[in-house]
């Protein structure tokens, strides 16, 4: 099997890689020639960690395997960050073990390229601000990503923290975009692409903030319970998702579901709009991509990496 260290991913991973990667898998899903395994997540009642294994098999990039890791609050102590997880990716016609990769740099940079598939796709035409909520962690990456797949010309972000908001500022001017610090109203109002990428467990933006053609790509909320948009903003817009059944039970779309305002069948998948089989934005003025995060998407930008890995001569090679 190849091993491909944490500490070699940077150096390995671009987001045009996972861009590719995700837009791929995301059309595999959408024509039923990928699928996810059930998610298992265990309080294990050690550490106050949290653990489970997101898997699945990918029959057109020919992906199987998992994305084991989870939530250590208390990481600090070892000096290491809370979120961990390791890709194992198995040969799909024999079930052995082909590679073993640090999971973690690779879950921001799937994440961020979900969201940038999403804007290629459905970004109203001439969209000119983007507009960010959340400066934590993945911020950065989501900016990142979403500047190479669409010209912005400004940044304007807003935070529940605000003394965070440092991070949008640096990154914005690492890409050599305007940023400027707003409050919602303004952001709703004159932000044409908007991600969030927040842990908010209450809404954020409301229906009235925003105005005009608007795509709004919704990435914190992947838990039940979370939420970071006014329901009221969610049965307004056209909504898509990476996968139906995860958006209903711990997507964006769970609370406008549970309070009747959506049905489920309103929901589409992005990879239909990447296949060509949904029109996407249509004629719709806002447009919501619900990213809830999915197993394959780990699989692909894990199988990307051993592929530039391997050709760059960095995969080590270990017999199990
Ligand atoms: P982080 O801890 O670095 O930053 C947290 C962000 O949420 C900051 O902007 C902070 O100000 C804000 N925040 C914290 N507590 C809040 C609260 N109670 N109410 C409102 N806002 C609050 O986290 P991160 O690594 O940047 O992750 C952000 C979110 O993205 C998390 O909810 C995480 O679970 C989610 N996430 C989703 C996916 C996906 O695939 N959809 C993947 C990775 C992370």
């Amino acid at each position: 099997m190849y091993v491909v260290a944490e500490k070699d991913i940077a150096g390995l991973m671009t987001p045009e890689a996972a861009f590719t990667a995700i837009e791929a898998v995301f059309a595999a899903m959408a024509r039923r020639k990928a699928y996810n395994f059930p998610v298992i997540r265990e309080a294990i009642g050690h550490a106050d960690a949290l653990y489970g294994f997101k898997g699945g098999f990918d029959g057109q990039g020919l992906a199987l395997g998992l994305k084991a890791g989870g939530y250590w609050p208390h990481n600090q102590d070892h000096g290491l960050i809370n979120h961990q997880s390791t890709v194992f990716l198995f040969d799909p016609d024999t079930g052995r073990v082909s590679a073993a990769v640090g999971g973690n740099l690779l879950t921001a940079l799937r994440t961020a390229a979900a969201s940038a598939v999403s804007i290629k796709y459905l970004a109203p035409k001439g969209a000119k601000v983007l507009g960010m909520i959340g400066a934590g962690h993945q911020s950065a990456f989501q900016m990142r990503a979403a500047a190479k797949v669409h010209a912005f010309e400004k940044v304007i972000g807003w935070n529940p923290h605000p003394e965070m908001l440092g991070r949008l500022k640096d990154t914005a001017a690492e890409i050599g975009l305007p940023f400027e610090a707003v409050e919602l109203e303004r952001l709703g109002a004159e932000a044409d692409v908007i991600i969030s990428i927040t842990s908010s467990f209450g809404p954020l933006l409301m229906d009235a903030h925003v105005k005009g053609p608007t795509h709004i790509a919704a990435m914190g909320t992947d838990t039940q319970g979370k939420q970071e948009l006014d329901p009221a903003l969610v049965a307004r817009a056209r909504v898509f998702t990476d996968e139906i059944a995860q958006s209903v039970s711990i997507g964006e779309t769970q609370h406008a579901i549970a309070q009747g305002l959506i049905a489920r069948e309103a929901i589409g998948e992005l990879g239909a709009v990447v296949n060509g089989d949904s029109p996407g934005r249509g004629d719709a003025e806002v447009t919501l991509f619900d990213g809830t995060g999915v197993g394959l998407q780990d699989l692909a930008v894990a199988a990307a990496v051993v592929e530039i890995a391997r050709r760059k001569g960095i995969a080590q090679h270990v017999e199990i």
